[in-house]
């Protein structure tokens, strides 16, 4: 099992109401599988996410990729341990003003060790790939919002995960933008990527095997 997640929750405080932002979800995921989470603003897609990748810790349950427990973890052990198996594509853009296209795909790996010559070349196949090798020397400035997205999807595919999860990877993009986003993930899935996307587009949905929908912190198949 490449993912699975039981009983995960995460609780809030607003005013001095408690809630829960995620609530008792459980669901699991194969390394073959492509699964979309839909769900209104507010249903808990992002916290859910932030959980799933270790960037936030749950209130209660458990979460198991490829056989890690990813809290029996310290923080450095969980972010080298996303680094190399989790590719994460946040909501809206994510790219460093500062670096161009071909340096921002880059960073991921200039994190670890691996740092190299391969990862100079893989990034440019990548971007061939994508067919958008032109962006190369670009800064994200001059770039269009889909341009912006397909590079933050390429970075997150630098350190060639097994799980990649993108957070409303199309929202705020135009339908040819979008398409072109969703040819992109697609093509990951079928070179044997495990793909996880939260968005409230039922387009995206649409192209996944497996849709769940989010409803008040709650999971239903
Ligand atoms: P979605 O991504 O589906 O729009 P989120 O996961 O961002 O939903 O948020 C789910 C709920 O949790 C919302 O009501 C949001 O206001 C609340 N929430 C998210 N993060 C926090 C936080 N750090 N503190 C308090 N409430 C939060
Ligand atoms: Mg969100």
């Amino acid at each position: 099992m490449l993912l699975d997640v039981k009983n995960l929750r995460k609780d809030y405080q607003r005013g001095s109401q408690h809630f829960s932002a995620v609530n008792n979800v459980s669901f699991s995921m194969a390394q073959t599988d492509f699964i979309t989470i839909m769900g209104k603003s507010g249903s808990g897609k992002t916290t859910l996410l932030n959980m799933i990748a270790g960037l936030l810790t749950p209130t209660q349950g458990k979460i198991t990729i490829n056989g890690t427990y990813l809290f029996e973890l310290n923080d450095k052990q969980v972010s080298a341990f996303r680094n190399q198996n989790i590719g994460y594509i946040p909501q809206g853009s994510s790219l460093l003003p500062n670096l161009t296209a071909l340096e921002n795909i880059r960073l991921p790996s200039y994190l670890t060790k691996r740092e190299n010559q391969s990862s100079l070349n893989y990034a440019l196949e990548l971007l061939e790939k994508a067919k958008i090798g032109y962006l190369k020397d670009t800064y994200p400035a001059n770039m269009s919002g889909g341009e912006m997205r397909r590079i933050a999807i390429l970075r997150a595919l630098i350190c060639r995960p097994q799980l990649v999860v993108a957070d409303e990877p199309t929202s705020d993009l135009d339908e040819e933008s979008s398409a072109q986003i969703m040819a992109l993930l697609t093509e990951v899935h079928q070179q044997g990527t495990g793909l996880l996307i939260v968005t409230h587009d039922n387009d995206v949905a649409n192209y996944s095997q497996r849709k769940l929908k989010m409803s008040s912190g709650r999971l239903i198949d």
